[in-house]
């Protein structure tokens, strides 16, 4: 059993301790456990610490349940038996600190201001989050944010204490507690009264402030992200700049913004519609114009030509100009390129049989039937594929 000093000083950044024992995990990564330690497994929701150890650099912290030693997995080996002092990264804890009491303060809040009781905790890299049991709308989650960081403003002390199962069945504990023996106890006064393992302030204050950064439905309850501290101050951050960009590229306040993003998306859509009507009443014109320039080829009339346009741009015109009685043979301007071939109204023209002459000289893959046949990935000059599709036809 590693004794755990960090229950008593969260900020405690340097200790000296023994190495009780040295080992290999099966990745093949060291580990030691120490007669005591400051270092914080990961455990509760609130991940393990950082820091050094020794000479070497403390990767991973976590408990070996058996008996309840702390394993701290580095990346050099250190030798049973030796004295080393730890080194724990500072900034790391004292975030996780804030992270953690901060969760306290907002899970309590969710309980007073919504009878929304936390059923699970994660602190996460950049935003936290806590799994409420009740679907809450914004004004309920922006009472309680109110709430806690009211508690924070009033900087109310934090105390740790320990208590028996026993004793601990006869306190309004937020939270069922998981595990008997001795608890340690987090109370922060005359707020929250919780059992927990984790690190944490010693006064309110300390947490800095607690700003909610979005909520979704959850396995029919809520996941509230938050942030406190820096933390909070980053994600004001990260929202001021990406707002500031929108709103300077619209010209517009902030409380504009959301009107003017319907009014895009409205806007776009009627100008989509427009877009296609037009298409459409273009691809009439196109297709009489590409009809009337047919021309006779070994008995076709047959009109050839390179057009910029998608595969489906293609087909489409292909179609509606063979529609008007001439074989057509289009191809993309695109390279690679794409040519799509339409027989004519009463004409043996065999769109199948050119694709096929066509990916045999420029490579590609495409098929069809002898009405309507395409093909893409055709490497060569277009105009040059329109050239040889000509040539084809008369060597027919
Ligand atoms: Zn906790």
């Amino acid at each position: 059993m590693t004794t755990r000093l960090y229950y008593g000083d969260s900020l405690l950044a340097r200790f000296d301790a023994t190495v009780t024992e040295a080992g290999v995990l099966p990745d093949g990564r060291p580990f030691v456990v120490l007669d005591k330690t400051g270092f914080y497994p990961t455990s509760g929701g609130q991940p393990h610490d950082l820091g050094r150890l020794g000479g070497a650099a403390v990767l991973d912290v976590f408990d070996r349940d058996e008996d309840a030693a702390v394993l701290h997995v580095l990346d050099r080996a250190l030798g049973p038996g030796v004295d080393v002092s730890g080194e724990i990264d500072q900034a790391r804890r004292l975030d996780h600190v804030q992270q953690h009491s901060g969760q306290h303060v907002l899970s309590a809040a969710f309980v007073h201001a919504c009878a929304a009781p936390t059923v699970s905790f994660h602190l996460g890299p950049d935003v936290s989050t806590i799994d409420l049991t009740a679907v809450l709308e914004a004004d309920a989650i922006a009472r309680a944010e109110h709430e806690a960081n009211r508690i924070v403003q009033e900087n109310r002390p934090v105390e740790v204490r320990y208590a028996s199962a026993e004793e601990a069945a006869a306190l309004p504990l937020r939270k069922e507690p998981k595990r008997g023996g001795t608890l340690r106890l987090v109370d922060i006064e005359k707020w929250d009264l919780s059992a927990c393992g984790g690190t944490h302030v010693s006064r309110t204050g300390s947490i800095g402030g607690i700003a909610v950064t979005g909520w979704e439905r959850y396995k029919g309850g809520t996941r509230v992200g938050f942030a406190c501290g820096l933390r909070a101050v980053r994600h004001h951050r990260l929202l001021r700049d990406v707002v500031t960009e929108a709103t300077r590229a619209l010209s517009i306040q902030m409380s504009e913004l959301p009107e003017a993003v319907r009014r895009l998306q409205s806007d776009s859509r009627e100008a989509r519609q427009q877009m296609r009507g037009l298409t459409e009443s273009l691809a009439k014109y196109e297709a009489a114009e590409l009809a009337s320039a047919a021309k006779e080829i070994a008995g076709h009339r047959v009109v050839v030509r390179v057009v910029d346009r998608d595969a489906n741009g293609l087909k489409l015109l292909a179609q509606a100009a063979a529609a008007l009685g001439p074989s057509v043979v289009l191809v993309s301007a695109s390279r690679p390129a794409l040519v799509v071939a339409a027989r004519g109204t009463g004409s043996a023209f065999d769109a199948k049989t050119l694709v096929a002459s066509l990916i045999a000289r420029f490579g590609g893959k495409g098929g069809g039937r002898p009405e309507l046949a395409q093909a893409g990935g055709l490497d060569g000059d277009p105009a040059m594929i329109g050239a040889t599709s000509v040539e084809i036809l008369k060597g027919d």
